[in-house]
């Protein structure tokens, strides 16, 4: 069954049927849930009460551009940063989004004209997040459409090149490809966190897009953020997320505010640094164990291959590490049909076509429960073991 033509569809997963080895294992979405047990362990440290008279105005602080962001949250976004080193946060304004999702929509919005000739084209490297396809194109909007990786495109018009870095699917570490002189960039930098890459500088583009799903791992917080250097585009995201929602949830920010300064405090303050493992550090930690089980089971047999990344040193944490991205982008050596055929062994995951590229790749989810994990590299072993002559 083809599930990637949604953004986001249960309907691929087969009732589960009890033991785990019978069980499919749906890697298919990047459902964060590898974080749940990290806050677990945190207890009451990031629990926030909110009562019934909060949250009662549409409006957080009118004296800003985004008349909607909590200035807690808006702090604590400054202060993650500031402590991680992954973004410059200097002139730029913040604007708050319900998950970086609804902020690309914004920035399609306040990048296109409205009174342009021709809708604007959309174009990504491939292979690129397969959302961005669904998203720019669902409305059949007259202001921009998606051309993917196309070429032929005109470059001294202006276009928007996506640059997602480290890349969703393959978490290839990306600058803009296409060089027109109509060029505009929109760094999408959801994954330039210390647990997936090494910190090698500030990311100091005109436009960033963050979110809390893959930094913390709330996902169902449903937030994310823009540092954005130019007012004017600034104001009109605003202005489309106005428009679209009326602001982003006040309860999130609040919840959201306090989880980064668990985080923030734990590192700056030497007393809660002893007593548990730091955020960042675990999330690092978990995510190499991953990928060396991967990659050594991949390594055992000839059935599979996964992409080479870059090694460097993190500013942040200060050791020498490759990429270990959030996602495996498999290859699979011996069959046209990888989604197909693992689908076979009971894993699900999102076959290279949605990402603008072949069937013999597939994208798995790394940061799902452990152990739906630990049965994937078991699967995978067993696979190779009978596939690799
Ligand atoms: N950009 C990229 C590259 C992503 O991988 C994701 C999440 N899969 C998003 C944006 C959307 O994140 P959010 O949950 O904040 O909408």
């Amino acid at each position: 069954q083809d599930n990637g033509g949604h953004l986001f569809s249960y309907a691929a997963e087969p009732k589960p049927d009890g033991q785990i080895q019978n069980k499919y294992i749906n890697l298919d979405h990047g459902d964060p849930t590898m974080y749940q047990s990290y806050w677990k362990q945190m207890g009451d440290r990031t629990d926030v009460v909110i009562s019934g008279w909060q949250s009662v105005s549409y409006f957080s602080d009118t004296k800003t551009v985004c008349w909607f962001l909590e200035p807690g949250f808006a702090n604590a976004v400054t202060r993650l940063h500031k402590l991680v080193g992954n973004a410059e946060t200097g002139n730029r304004h913040i604007v708050v989004g319900t998950g970086s999702t609804q902020l690309f929509q914004a920035v399609l919005y306040a990048l296109c004209p409205n009174d342009a000739p021709d809708p604007m084209s959309i174009v990504s490297a491939a292979p690129y997040y397969s959302s961005y396809p669904l998203i720019t194109d669902c409305l059949k909007s007259g202001l921009y459409k998606w051309r993917g990786e196309v070429d032929d495109f005109n470059k001294e018009a202006p276009y928007i090149e996506l640059v997602t870095s480290p890349n969703n699917p393959d978490g290839s570490i990306r600058e803009a490809v296409f060089n027109g002189s109509g060029q505009i960039l929109v760094h999408d930098v959801a994954y330039y966190w210390p647990q997936y890459t090494p910190i090698s500088s500030k990311a100091d583009h005109d436009i960033m897009l963050f979110t809390l799903s893959k930094s913390t791992g709330h996902a169902g917080m449903r937030l994310g953020w823009a540092l954005v250097k130019d007012e004017a585009i600034a104001k009109k995201m605003v202005k489309f997320i106005e428009i679209s929602s009326i602001g982003v949830s006040k309860d999130s920010q609040v919840r959201a505010a306090k989880i980064m300064d668990v985080i923030n405090d734990s590192y700056e303050d030497s007393k809660t640094s002893n007593e548990s493992k730091r955020f960042f550090d675990y999330a690092r930690e978990e995510m190499a164990k991953r990928w060396s089980q991967l990659r050594e089971v991949v390594n055992n047999g000839q059935a599979f291959s996964l992409p080479t990344l870059p090694v460097g040193e993190c500013n942040f944490s200060h050791q020498t590490f490759a990429t270990q991205p959030a996602f495996a982008w498999l290859k699979c050596e011996q069959v046209d049909d990888c989604e197909s055929f693992l689908k076979k062994h009971k894993i699900l995951t999102r076959g290279g076509v949605h990402f603008g590229s072949s069937k013999k790749y597939v994208r798995a989810s790394l940061i799902g429960h452990e152990e739906d994990y630990n049965e994937f590299i078991r699967r995978l072993s067993l696979i190779n073991s009978v596939e690799s002559p």
